[in-house]
């Protein structure tokens, strides 16, 4: 097993990899920014290495110097955690060319699901469902992109290749709105990623988002842990989380499942992984793969009772899965609520001080922040303090521990999203279940206007 390892993230996250690997008996090395020192983790860890000033472009993103803490520590393997470089292939690739292991995918594996045409590529010759539209790359050529835009049938959505973060896209509902639709994105898509790559896809009105998890190690075992339902957005940023995904048959996740754990084997995919879908009618449309552990890992860690970030870290070293399909199986209802700080109305970030922390406990409850009473909230980075995880027998049960848990919850000082939460989880439409991704931004329009 590994006997050191990097840490190369901040917040909720980089707590729980170092509480992984001290329950496996792996040192911990906390890299962190100037503005960090003070953060739970980094007063956890066995070492710590100060990695640059504040900005993550000078230090979280900071590939030189996250490599020389590496070796300054002689750490074995490197961590990244989600977000900053944890899909970054160039990361992936430096880490391993300086002789480190990277926890996660190949670099090539990350550079071919970064690129989007390169990625529906990939998936469709596994056998993976994917949205229609083109199969590669749309040219400047105004009445083939009318004639193809007319063939899928709109509304349709261009999509820039190298595009992220719910960026570099635009939705198309008429003919006359095309061409010049495609120029802006592509000029956009340009600067942003540097890669005016574009395609096309029909626009999927109402679907609902539905990923699911897998886990592959490097002797050619694949297994996929179910589904999670991550419909709850606001600007594409998920909200609330839960396992399973209501109303998905234990047939249609079998048959899903399986597809992408195949697919992990086809392309030789390393550690933990998502394949995002948008699911309508009945029917899953494949999105984009994370290679990468998400945020929302935790629901399906207390359904299946696998530890994912332990299984990436053994996986990392090259030992098989601790588990097969066959020992997976799901156990009730979990949910997940994302606390931020920031304004429930504006929703601006909310820096500062935690002058009060009263974190909510009991059975099936499921807390992971880096937050504690005198803790100073920095301004630089994204405003999640962490997640509130609820377990039930049901879907009924997981809402009202996770309903007692934010009733019991205090976070005093800065302000934070705690009532919008209690908001959404009291809303009939949320109470159903089976909700499309538009359902928080219409609840929010109409309780603004
Ligand atoms: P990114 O990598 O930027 O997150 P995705 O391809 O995952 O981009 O898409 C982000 C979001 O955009 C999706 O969760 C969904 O809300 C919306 N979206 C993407 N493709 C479509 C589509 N074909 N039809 C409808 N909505 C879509």
């Amino acid at each position: 097993m590994l006997d050191k390892i990097v840490i190369a993230n901040r917040g909720e996250i980089a707590l729980r990899i170092l509480r992984a690997c001290r329950e496996m008996g792996i040192r911990t090395v906390a890299v962190h920014s100037e503005a960090d020192s003070e953060l739970k983790h980094v007063l956890l860890a066995d070492e710590t290495v100060c990695i640059g000033p504040a900005q993550s472009q000078d230090s979280y993103l900071n590939i030189p110097a996250i490599i020389s803490a590496a070796e300054v520590t002689d750490a074995e393997a490197i961590h990244p955690g989600y977000g900053f470089l944890s899909e970054n292939a160039d990361f992936a690739e430096t880490v391993v060319e300086s002789g480190f292991i990277f926890i996660g995918p190949k670099a090539e594996t990350i550079r071919i699901m970064g690129d989007k045409i390169a990625a529906k590529e990939a998936m469709k010759q596994s056998g993976i469902p994917c949205v229609p539209g083109t199969d590669g790359p749309i040219t400047d050529n105004a009445n083939d992109n009318l004639r193809i835009a007319r063939e899928v049938g709109y509304p349709i959505i261009v999509k820039a290749s190298g595009g992220g973060g719910g960026r570099g896209m635009r939705t198309i509902h008429t003919e006359a709105a095309l061409l010049n639709a495609i120029n802006l994105t592509r000029n956009e898509a340009k600067a942003a990623f540097n890669n005016g790559t574009l395609y096309i896809e029909k626009f999927l009105e109402r679907p609902r988002h539905i990923e699911f998890q897998i886990l592959a190690d490097s002797l050619g075992n694949a297994v996929h842990l179910g589904e999670r339902d991550c419909s709850t957005q606001r600007r594409h940023q998920k909200v609330i989380e839960e396992a399973p995904a209501p109303g998905i048959t234990p047939q249609q996740r079998k048959e899903m499942g399986e597809r992408c754990a195949k697919a992990c084997v086809d392309i030789g995919y390393i550690g933990a992984g998502t394949f995002e879908f948008l699911f309508e009618e009945g029917e899953f449309y494949f999105i984009e793969m994370n290679t990468r552990l998400q945020v929302e890992h935790p629901v399906t860690e207390m359904i299946t009772g696998i530890d994912l970030v332990k299984e990436q870290i053994r996986v990392a070293a090259g030992e098989p899965l601790s588990f097969t399909q066959d020992d997976v199986s799901l156990t009730g209802h979990a949910i997940e609520c994302r606390i931020n700080a920031e304004d429930p109305e504006t929703f601006l970030p909310q820096p500062g001080v935690i002058e009060q922390f009263h974190p909510p406990g009991g059975p099936g409850i499921r807390l992971d922040t880096h937050i504690y009473r005198g803790y100073r909230v920095p301004p630089y980075y994204d405003s999640m303090i962490g997640k509130v995880i609820a377990h039930g027998d049901d879907r009924n049960s997981a809402i009202a521990r996770m309903q007692t848990a934010l009733r019991e919850m205090v976070i005093d000082g800065i302000k934070t999203n705690l009532s919008l939460h209690q908001d959404i989880l009291t809303d009939e439409g949320f109470k159903e279940g089976s909700q499309s991704i538009h359902f928080l931004e219409k609840k929010l329009d109409l309780t603004t206007k």
